[in-house]
């Protein structure tokens, strides 16, 4: 079977999280299964590996799941990203729109560099409200989004054509929905 299906047999839908008429995608399955993490480690590894990639970035929670597992097979460098008000350092902040709402993410002041090259992870693509912000949050210290790198697209979401057409990658999954 190929890696894409496994993933997809693995994850759990769970209808009605988390408020009704959602089908929420949970990957808790996949993270209980080492057989399957290990496949999805050396497929992100192979995919990445060879580009000119100065540090991952993610966003808690799930994103720092993979995202550190990718620092580790790549040898770059982990950058957390964070609900606002966890890092304890000196932040940086982007606020970005939810459904209802808004949200706020942080980044250490000195966590990233003028003209690196950064690359996003996260676990799932819905409507690139996160990785967006993310990907922003990067841009304003002089830095490059050098990808996207999800587990999940959701692709009936705008997502991945609002993250290609706002900051001229491709982003890239393992299977998609
Ligand atoms: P977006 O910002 O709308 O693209 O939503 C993606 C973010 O919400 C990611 O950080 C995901 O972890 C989370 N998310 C949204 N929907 C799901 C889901 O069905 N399963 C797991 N995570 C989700």
């Amino acid at each position: 079977m190929q890696l894409s299906d496994k993933i997809k047999h693995t994850i759990r839908d769970v209808h009605d999280y988390p408020k009704p008429g959602i089908i929420f995608k949970d990957i808790t399955p996949v993270l209980s299964d080492p057989v399957l993490m290990h496949e999805i480690a050396g497929q992100l590894k192979q995919d990445f590996q060879g580009q000119k990639l100065d540090a991952i970035a993610a966003v808690e929670a799930r994103g720092f799941i993979f995202g550190s597992i990718l620092a580790h097979e790549l040898g770059c460098r982990f950058i957390p990203i964070r609900k606002a008000g966890k890092l304890p350092y000196k932040v940086r902040r982007k606020e970005y729109d939810l459904e209802y709402g808004t949200a706020c993410i942080e980044v250490h002041e000195d966590a990233i560099q003028s003209g690196w090259r950064v690359l996003v992870q996260d676990d799932l693509l819905a409507t690139g409200g996160t990785a967006g912000a993310a990907a922003a949050l990067i841009e304003s210290f002089g830095a490059t989004v050098a990808g996207f790198s999800f587990i999940i697209n959701l692709s009936f979401l705008p997502g991945y054509s609002l993250l290609k057409e706002r900051f001229g990658v491709d982003p890239h999954f393992l299977t998609e929905y």
